[in-house]
Order: C-alpha cells, then sequence, then structure tokens
C-alpha cells in the first residue's frame, strides 16, 4: 500500500473502486468476487491509510451486534420451529386475535411480537425499561424505571450529541463511580472520555478518544516496535491508537482531553516534541 497519509483518500479510492468493479461485472465475474476483487485493488493503489487501520476498520465492520444477529435469529427460528415451539406461538396468536375481522393478519402482529419479545434483552424488557443499544440511560446514568440505574457495558448514554455504548474497563470504573456518586445524591453528569488499554502478546494497545468520523490517519513513529495513529476528521484530533507507544498515547490523550488539536504537520513531523505541544 501507499506511503503515510497526507490527505483524504475517498475520491482517490472510488476512482479505482467502481471502474474496477464494473470492468469486473462486464466481464461476468460473480458479484461477490467482483467486490472483493475492486476493493481489494482500490485498498492496494488507492488508498492512503496504513494497512494496520485497514484491517482495524474490517474487524471493526464485522464486530457488529446486528450483523451478528441475523444468523442467530435464523437459527433460533430452525430451533423454534423444530421443538414446536413456532406453532404453539402462532395457535396462542390465533386463539387471541385470529377471530377478529383480519385474524390472520392480527394473529401474525401478536406473533411477531412474541418473537421480538422473547429474542431481544429479556431481563429488560420484561422490566419495562427502555432499550437504545443497550440500556438507555440519560446522563446522569438514569433508566426509564424509578429507581434503576446502570453503568458499563450495558448502558448506553447521551454523548456528543448522540448516543454511544462503551465497552472497556476504564468506562466501566469511570461510569460506575459517577452513577453510585449520584445514587448517594450529587446530582452530576458523566462527560465520557473514552480511553483503552490492552496488552496483546508482545503489543501494548493503548487508545484515547473515539476516532468516529475521521477522515485523515498521521503515523507517528518512535521506533521500530513503537507506532501510533493519530485520527483527525479536518482539523480536529479525534484519537489516537497507540503500539508499544506510552509516551505518544498519554501526550493523544491530555491534548484530547484539553480539546487541543495540534496541525496535523506537526504530528507527522519526526522533530517535532510532542510534550511541547501540551503547552501551546
Ligand atoms: C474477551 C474480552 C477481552 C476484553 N479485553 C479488554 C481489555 O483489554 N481492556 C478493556 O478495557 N476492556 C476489555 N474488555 C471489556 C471489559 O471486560 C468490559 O468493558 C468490562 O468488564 C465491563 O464491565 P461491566 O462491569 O460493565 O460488566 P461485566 O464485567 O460484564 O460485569 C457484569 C456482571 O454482571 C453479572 N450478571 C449478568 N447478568 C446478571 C444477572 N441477571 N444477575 C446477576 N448478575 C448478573 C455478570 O456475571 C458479570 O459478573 C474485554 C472484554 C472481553 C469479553
Amino acid at each position: 500500500m501507499g506511503p503515510p497519509p497526507t490527505h483524504c483518500p475517498e475520491a482517490q479510492m472510488a476512482e479505482i473502486l467502481f471502474p474496477a468493479l464494473f470492468v469486473l461485472l462486464a466481464l461476468g465475474l460473480p458479484v461477490a468476487f467482483a467486490m472483493a476483487i475492486s476493493v481489494f485493488v482500490a485498498l492496494s493503489f488507492g488508498s492512503s491509510y496504513p494497512n494496520l487501520v485497514v484491517v482495524k476498520e474490517m474487524f471493526s465492520g464485522l464486530d457488529s451486534f446486528p450483523l451478528l444477529a441475523v444468523p442467530f435469529f435464523i437459527l433460533a427460528a430452525e430451533i423454534m420451529t423444530g421443538g414446536a415451539v413456532t406453532l404453539a406461538m402462532l395457535r396462542l396468536a390465533q386463539s387471541l386475535v385470529g377471530h377478529l375481522k383480519g385474524g390472520l393478519g392480527h394473529a401474525n402482529v401478536v406473533s411477531s411480537a412474541m418473537f421480538a419479545g422473547i429474542s431481544g434483552s429479556a431481563l429488560a424488557d420484561a422490566a419495562g425499561i427502555v432499550n437504545d443499544n443497550g440500556i438507555m440511560t440519560d446522563s446522569h446514568g438514569r433508566t426509564s424505571a424509578p429507581h434503576v440505574w446502570a453503568a458499563g457495558d450495558c448502558a448506553s448514554f447521551p454523548y456528543r450529541g448522540g448516543r454511544i455504548r462503551l465497552e472497556s474497563v476504564p468506562n466501566a470504573i469511570d461510569q460506575a463511580e459517577l452513577v453510585a456518586e449520584n445514587i448517594m445524591g450529587a446530582d452530576k453528569e458523566y462527560v465520557a472520555k473514552p480511553w483503552f488499554w490492552s496488552d496483546q502478546y508482545d503489543v501494548k494497545l493503548q487508545i484515547a478518544g473515539l476516532n468516529m468520523g475521521y477522515d485523515r490517519v498521521i503515523t507517528r513513529r518512535s521506533d521500530a516496535d513503537s507506532v501510533a495513529f493519530w485520527y483527525y476528521r479536518g482539523d480536529e484530533l479525534l484519537a489516537v491508537d497507540a503500539m508499544n507507544d506510552p509516551r505518544g498515547f498519554m501526550i493523544g490523550r491530555r491534548l484530547i482531553e484539553a480539546g487541543k488539536s495540534p496541525a496535523p504537520a506537526l504530528i507527522e513531523d519526526p522533530n517535532t516534541d510532542l510534550k511541547a505541544l501540551l503547552k501551546s
């Protein structure tokens, strides 16, 4: 793949991706192969994102609960049908509303509602707590049920105008501490400062911020074993992924938490003293 990125590469990739796709389709290649090969060609010749970022994005794309839900939903239906549970539910729905005018349609809706109930987050459904990619809370950690609070992996909370659910130990600890204070009457808002660490064999992975919506990645290598990827949207620093680079991570984290965005050219320059950026 190409050199370290210095500009937004989407347009350049599209110029290769679509002609390649149409040529392969015109040659009669099956659609799936045409898509896979054209993406590979576009990534190889048109992308200036680092290889590691491309691989990470591919896995992030796969790590989708709705995507996983599709095969499991079909499997659950097969098991329920094999065990005659589906039939029993349809019969129950039929006996409840089947006698009404348009009964077949009503029975269909009632049985679908039962399926939705048993295939979702059963405990929250049973308690009547509102869900939105997890147990929905307000900025203080309160759920829709009185006196019920949520924190950690299960909680989706307001973040930068939207909602988010974070799966990391630091978030679970910070949010739980705040919710505990609020239960005692502190009345504090949770302002998430996402960061993450993990040891993967000989690689210490540390992430500061969230790179959602980035359009540019700057690669900064400290030595042969240490590298950090700095994610920008326009001129705004969103996140830093550091591999065996605790210094890059710590400075990136402090910059993000302080709302500072050093010019990408400064990060790209190996002679820049990162620590000095904290004072500017
Ligand atoms: C394989 C793996 C690797 C990970 N690696 C990292 C990492 O390197 N770094 C990092 O920051 N994060 C990592 N995470 C994520 C991290 O573990 C979670 O974000 C964190 O543990 C969430 O804490 P929690 O308290 O919200 O939930 P949990 O730790 O899941 O605790 C929930 C507890 O509730 C219990 N429970 C569930 N249902 C009930 C019930 N009905 N009644 C009573 N108890 C119940 C569960 O048994 C569990 O003990 C990893 C997660 C996984 C799965």
